[in-house]
């Protein structure tokens, strides 16, 4: 009962004390990513596919069709304008079907090559590159600007970082402008924009963007990629053995190591150095600060710019090029990559299924909408000639970009007494509503409720035709 508790001599316990700069922080603050500048043929391909995608996006809003801006996404007015074609909400599932194939290009193109979306093609990369490319002009190289942030403040560094962060807000801002460009006619923005003569909420908008622009090609950059977006999370369930994705070749590098120029391969072979000179260029040049000798890695976004620093290297060295490479785990392990493989096969035969479904959709497509609304207060009336008469408002939509003329019919009603404009004009994009009466004899009548439709045809050389069923009531 009364044992005396055993103790142990804790004296000699070392207790770790807290870093007095960051004692209240358990999440150490990132280091910042300095990106070094590489050339090759990758960063060239980037380059100028980037460019002729930069210039596409700045373009196309600027372009005009039939004397109206070519492509224009009026969310207010609720339709898009694609040169010749004009969506609206009625348009829904060419959307939905736009979507599914993006979705499935995606999968298609990530199984088979990996992030190379991410490395080529998005504009979180594209913009980050020219923020990049503009610090390099204006702070210099890596080791400048490593330097330069080290410093204390002076003269020369506050006029380089004003440059650079104005060249930044600049981009920022023509990013933005040509943004909203694409929902609201963009010669006018641009007007209004430099005559201070804008709306609250186009001026928000364009701030809110160039804000959005500067604070991710600027500042979040990396972070955007591998903590946001949400492709890199999922990417890996589409990869697998046969992907090709940037890779180290382990076989061939290690052990990595410094050795002296004149020495050949053979020789540091002998002394068991492999390829790899532990240069750490390929750390250096990646945007997402990654060293991909330590594997595949989800932060890895395949832009390739490691490829093009090692591949630099093995030239100097007299190595063969691609220490670095896009290869696939197969042939990393000796083997074959299996390109016909059911995994890839399966999203290119979906993906090809929901291209000709989209395709067929939109060759389908009527111009011409019409909703039939009817008369709530009376079901149905008795004319003083003994007729039964129904109450109808056709909305009719001319979903075309040209004005049309339409001529409306009813079909099934046996010798129906048509009370209402049969021939009306609607110009492109406007509803028009049209109240209509239809009379018809009881005796033709079969039951209480007679099924017929209303037809409205487009005065064309090739006509546009819809038919809508309704319903006749009478008792
Ligand atoms: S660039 Fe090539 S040689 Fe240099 S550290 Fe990277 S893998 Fe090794
Ligand atoms: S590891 Fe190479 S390919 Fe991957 S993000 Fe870094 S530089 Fe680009």
């Amino acid at each position: 009962m009364n044992e005396p508790i055993k103790v142990k001599n804790v004296t000699d316990v070392k207790i770790q004390q807290p870093d007095p700069q960051h004692h209240d922080n358990h999440y150490p603050p990132r280091s910042r990513i300095y990106v070094r500048a590489v050339e090759g043929t990758l960063n060239t391909f980037r380059r100028f596919y980037g460019g002729f995608f930069i210039v596409l996006f700045a373009l196309l809003p600027w372009l005009t069709y039939d004397g109206h801006q070519a492509i224009l996404l009026d969310i207010a007015a609720q339709r898009f304008t694609i040169f010749a074609v004009t969506l609206w909400p009625q348009d829904l599932t060419l959307l939905a079907w736009l979507f599914i194939v993006a979705a499935f290009a995606l999968f298609f193109v990530t199984t088979f090559a990996g992030r190379v979306w991410c490395g080529f093609m998005c504009p979180q990369t594209t913009w980050t590159y020219i923020y990049i490319w503009l610090e390099e002009k204006i702070e210099g190289p890596r080791n400048k600007r490593i330097k330069l942030d080290e410093r204390a403040l002076d003269t020369d560094k506050i006029l380089r970082k004003s440059a650079k962060h104005i060249s930044w807000l600049l981009v920022a801002l023509l990013t933005a402008l040509v943004f909203v460009g694409y929902f609201t006619p963009i010669q006018q923005l641009f007007i209004d924009f430099f005559s201070f003569n804008t709306s609250t909420m186009v001026w928000g908008t364009v701030v809110f963007f160039t804000l959005c622009t500067y604070g991710n090609a600027g500042w979040m950059r990396e972070i955007m990629c591998t903590h946001i977006c949400p492709y890199a999370r999922f990417q890996s369930a589409m990869f697998d053995k046969d992907t090709f994705t940037v890779s180290y070749d382990p076989n061939r590098g290690e052990g990595r190591g410094p050795r002296p120029r004149k020495t050949s391969r053979e020789e540091n072979r002998d002394k068991g150095l492999g390829d790899c000179i532990d240069c750490q260029l390929c750390v250096q040049v990646c945007p997402t600060g990654i060293d991909i000798r330590n594997g595949l890695q989800y932060e890895c976004i395949n832009c390739g710019a490691c490829v093009d620093a090692c591949n630099g290297v093995m030239d100097k060295m007299n190595y063969p090029k691609g220490l670095i490479r896009f290869t696939s785990e197969h042939q990393l392990a000796g083997g074959q990559t299996h390109i016909l493989r059911p995994k890839l096969v399966g999203y290119a035969v979906v993906l090809l299924v929901m291209v000709v479904l989209l395709v067929l959709d939109f060759l389908e497509r009527v111009p011409l909408d019409m909703d039939i609304i009817r008369d709530r207060n009376q079901l149905y009336r008795e004319t003083n000639d003994g007729l039964i008469e129904n109450v109808y408002t056709l909305k009719i939509m001319n979903m075309s970009q040209q004005p049309q003329r339409y001529h409306i019919s009813v079909e099934g009603l046996p010798d129906v007494r048509y009370l209402g404009q049969a021939d009306i004009n609607i110009a492109a994009g406007e509803v028009y509503s049209l109240p209509v009466s239809l009379a018809v004899d009881p005796y033709n009548l079969q039951g209480a409720v007679t099924e017929f439709s209303f037809k409205v045809e487009s005065e064309q050389a090739e006509p546009v035709i819809i038919e809508q069923n309704s319903k006749f009531l009478y008792r």
